[in-house]
């Protein structure tokens, strides 16, 4: 401390006479809040220290520190070095003031927050004289936030750890044990979204706390070898110890805690386990990732009836190397024209005639050979980069497109796919027609592919779009028509010119009258709707001649043509 510090053992009786009345009234305030001052002559350097210290230091400082040397016996270690500057007077001058928060010395092996601010007086030329000191206890500010941060932990319906204070429990969890090989749990219940929608939210919230409680009672207090939370909606985490009884008993207990429920709904949660290998131990891994990794074992068994417990296993860390590699090879892939249209005709069943094709991407990857949009095609919708391929794609047609009308060539129509994942792209609309318009390419011979979604709120953005590409004379299709995700609510709500039926979903056969049912009522329908009918994965002449008895006029499949590279549709073109 610098040579101007204040000597604290000079106590109460050495009070100044000169300031005693403004003093007197100083501690008289201070008394009745948990503050107390200190005053210190830099002149005469004497000092006075407000007998409320007392109250507010049980062991009395006084007889802790002697001198100013000992400074060290009330203060916590870690904050000396902080207090001898704010204590360095050298270079203060009258007016200022500073403000520190440091540990302080209250009873036996006990430390408390002191907020210590401090003033300086200056003499009647202005030069500094006194600092008056004030240490107010902030403990109990500090406790109150300490409670703030733990509620604010928690998550308000389950009162289970939410997953910040589970992300951080777990990483002290994980480091505070080298060496021990974790188990990070993901679950949640199939089809909760149904449960809330029949029985309701409330009823919902319900379970929700029944889970939590059931979790909590498996596992114990959130503390020591354990962590657990609630993710968010039904969703829960859990990291143990790693020992596949254990998980097994866990998975068992929960299974047969939601049987106890009194619900008459056959609850199935699935389980997603990850378990830690040695970088994971050493901290490396995110425990953001270790759950990623848990949920990525968990999708593979969702709604599976099969089974409902899946490890994050080396098949699927392979895909996930894969996906990885998909990521990073993506954009050079782009830019060095990896990407191909390949075209599949369209065909008249009678005669086979070709009325046009569909666009399909191929990756025609350097080392790897043909890739197919299966593989890609879900990753890239997943980041986003679907927007650039399909913007690629389009283009490309649009310029094959010019080139045989400079060419004089017979052309028709060609169908894109607009990914589901570019419904929200707000500038799609824009970006297709000035695609269109560079290349001058008349709209009857462009059209669209639209594919339903499971998510209504998409479904309402795919209605917009299919109406702004109508009003601008682009033809839409709605894609996949009979697969899962549609209805015939959407053959009501989303306009569109063509339905393109898949066989793979509405298979027709000798055997199965209700299915053959079905497609011919689907086709009738779509005829009475005045919407054109094309049936793609047509693969045999038993399915032409039943299409054809149906009153289906055209289809795309392998029966006819296989998607092939550019060059070969114009020969099939040209072949007639
Ligand atoms: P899709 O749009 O329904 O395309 C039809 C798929 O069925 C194509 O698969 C085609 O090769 C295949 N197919 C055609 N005829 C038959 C048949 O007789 N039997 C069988 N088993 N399959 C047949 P592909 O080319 O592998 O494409 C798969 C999906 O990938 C497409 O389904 C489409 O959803 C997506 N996709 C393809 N190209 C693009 C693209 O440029 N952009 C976007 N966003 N998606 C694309
Ligand atoms: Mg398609
Ligand atoms: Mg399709």
């Amino acid at each position: 401390m610098g040579d101007e510090q204040g000597n604290l053992e000079n106590t109460s009786n050495q009070r100044e006479s000169w300031k005693e009345e403004e003093l007197l009234r100083d501690s008289r305030i201070l008394e009745n809040t948990r503050s107390f001052i200190v005053e210190y002559n830099l002149k005469t350097k004497q000092c006075y220290v407000d007998p409320a210290q007392r109250r507010h230091v049980y062991g009395n400082w006084s007889k802790r520190l002697k001198t100013s040397a000992d400074f060290h016996r009330v203060v916590l270690k870690e904050d000396i070095p902080l207090l001898k500057s704010f204590f360095d007077f050298s270079n203060l001058k009258a007016g200022d003031s500073r403000r520190v928060d440091a540990r302080f010395y209250v009873k036996a092996h006990t430390y408390e927050w002191f907020r210590v601010s401090l003033v300086c007086y200056g003499d009647a030329k202005g030069h500094k004289e006194r600092v008056l000191i004030t240490f107010t206890n902030a403990e109990k500010e500090l406790e109150t936030i300490r409670k703030m941060k733990f509620l604010l932990a928690k998550d308000p319906l389950t009162h289970m750890p939410n997953l910040d204070s589970f992300i951080q429990m777990t990483e002290e969890l994980i480091q505070s044990h080298p060496g021990m090989r974790f188990a990070v749990i993901r679950m949640d219940i199939n089809k909760f979204r149904i449960i809330n929608e029949i029985y309701g939210t409330k009823e919902g919230d319900n379970i929700l706390r029944y889970i939590g409680v059931k979790i909590q009672e498996w596992a114990g207090p959130a503390q020591g070898e354990s962590t657990y939370c609630r993710v968010s909606s039904d969703m829960f985490c859990v990291c143990i110890e790693y020992n596949k009884e254990d998980i097994q008993e866990l998975v068992s207990f929960m299974q047969a805690s939601l049987k106890g429920y009194p619900i008459r709904f056959e609850m199935v949660m699935s389980f997603g386990i990850y378990v830690t290998d040695e970088e994971d131990q050493e901290g490396r891994t995110p425990v953001i990732t270790l759950m990623d990794r848990a949920v990525t074992a968990q999708q593979t068994v969702k709604n599976s009836y099969l089974s409902n417990v899946a490890y994050y296993d080396e098949k699927i860390q392979k895909k996930e190397a894969a996906e990885k590699e998909i990521l990073s090879e993506m954009k050079h892939a782009l830019g060095t024209e990896q990407f191909k249209v390949y075209l599949q005709p369209k065909c008249e069943m009678d005669t086979g005639k070709i009325i046009g094709a569909e666009a399909l991407v191929r990756w025609i990857h350097p080392q790897k050979g043909v890739i197919s949009p299966g593989d890609f095609v879900p990753v890239f919708e997943k980041n986003g980069f679907i927007s650039e391929l399909d913007a690629f794609i389009l283009e490309a047609t649009c310029k094959t497109l010019r080139r045989w009308l400079d060419e004089k060539k017979p052309v028709y129509p060609i169908s894109v796919n607009v990914s589901r994942a570019d419904l929200y792209n707000p500038n799609l609309l824009d970006q297709i027609q000035s695609c269109v318009a560079k290349y001058d390419i008349p709209h009857d011979l462009i059209s669209f592919e639209l594919t339903e979604s499971a998510f209504i709120s998409d479904n309402m953005q795919l209605c917009n779009l299919a109406s702004l590409l109508q009003k601008n004379h682009f033809r839409v299709l709605m894609d996949d028509f009979g697969s899962g995700y549609s209805s015939l609510n959407t053959l009501r709500e989303i306009p569109v010119d063509v339905l393109k039926i898949d066989l793979k979903f509405l298979p027709p056969s000798s055997d199965d009258l209700r299915g053959n049912t079905i497609l011919r009522c689907v086709v009738d329908m779509a005829r009475q709707l005045g919407l054109e009918v094309i049936v793609e994965g047509v693969e045999t002449k038993d399915q032409v001649d039943f299409l054809l008895s149906i009153g289906c006029r055209f289809a795309q499949g392998f029966y006819f043509y296989r998607p092939m590279p550019i060059s070969d549709y114009e020969q099939a073109l040209a072949k007639g």
